[in-house]
């Protein structure tokens, strides 16, 4: 069994054959999927879907790139929906949250000041209601850990992870599994493939971020990526290992059942 637990699945990319899509990775062995919330506009749109999948989850959470066109009732809007959901096997986090410095507009000045205070206040959110959190982490690291290390282990999933060794055993420290995804599947990808190969087995997930991040076979030309290439994805860190997939999809499993507690009853809720 394995599990993405990152995937866009309500992207508009996905409107014309999400059927299609969904079955591509029940054959691939994808049992279950964590679906983010990037904004207001999408909240019900992802709890809704995560219901019509087998084995559909989903978090709650404003993402940073939506910070800057969203506002203070947002994040009512947000507290309500998560209260909303507490009662719902599918509800496993908060997020997409957390801070983007790779896009230079938001980097600095008031925008940055923006998406540092909704992600302390998302932050407040999870510790209010002990759920984790899914961390978008670019160029960000240091400051997302600073905010973390203010409440009492948060914990979650380090998404698209990309720091150095220090930082990824920081975010362990807190509590997070580090997510690996189609980025590893790149030769040049040099330090994420140290991740892949350095980090405990323990403290790593596997993620798609489908439609993004189309993993080395699906590029170029740059083409969408599905929820179903993870079972190719958790080959190529079996193989960077040098261990069995099946070793990699039972290891992988249950780190994400554990850093997301939530997301067995999530499971359950088919049967
Ligand atoms: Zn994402």
């Amino acid at each position: 069994m394995l599990i993405d637990t990152h995937c866009h699945l309500d992207a508009a990319e996905f409107d014309a054959d999400r059927r299609q899509v969904i079955g591509h990775a029940l054959e691939a062995g994808v049992q279950a999927i964590v679906i983010p919330a990037i904004e207001r506009a999408n909240f019900a749109v992802v709890r809704e879907l995560a219901g019509q999948v087998a084995g559909g989850a989903y978090a709650l959470g404003i993402h940073p790139l939506y910070v800057q066109r969203a506002d203070d009732a947002d994040l009512d809007a947000l507290r309500d929906a998560i209260r909303q959901s507490l009662g719902d096997p599918r509800f496993v986090a908060i997020g997409e949250i957390g801070l983007d410095f790779f896009v230079p507009e938001i980097a600095s000045g008031e925008p940055r000041a923006r998406q540092e205070r909704f992600y302390a206040a998302q932050l407040a959110m999870a510790a209010e209601f002990k759920l984790p959190v899914l961390l978008h982490v670019r160029k960000s690291q240091d400051i997302l850990l600073k905010y973390l290390r203010r409440h009492e282990r948060i914990g979650g999933i380090a998404h698209a992870f990309n720091g150095s060794a220090q930082q990824a055993q920081a975010f362990v420290e807190q509590g997070f599994a580090l997510g690996l995804g189609g980025a590893m599947t790149y030769e040049r990808a040099l330090q994420i493939r140290r991740h892949a190969t350095d980090v405990d087995l323990r403290h790593l997930v596997l993620e798609t971020d489908a439609p993004d991040i189309p993993p080395a076979w699906l590029h170029p030309p740059r083409r969408r990526n599905r929820p179903g290439e993870l079972a190719r994805i958790a080959q190529v860190l079996a193989g960077l290992r040098g261990i069995t997939p099946a070793q990699v999809a039972q290891a992988t499993t249950a780190n994400a059942l554990r850093v997301l507690p939530r997301l067995s009853a999530a499971i359950l809720a088919d049967d």
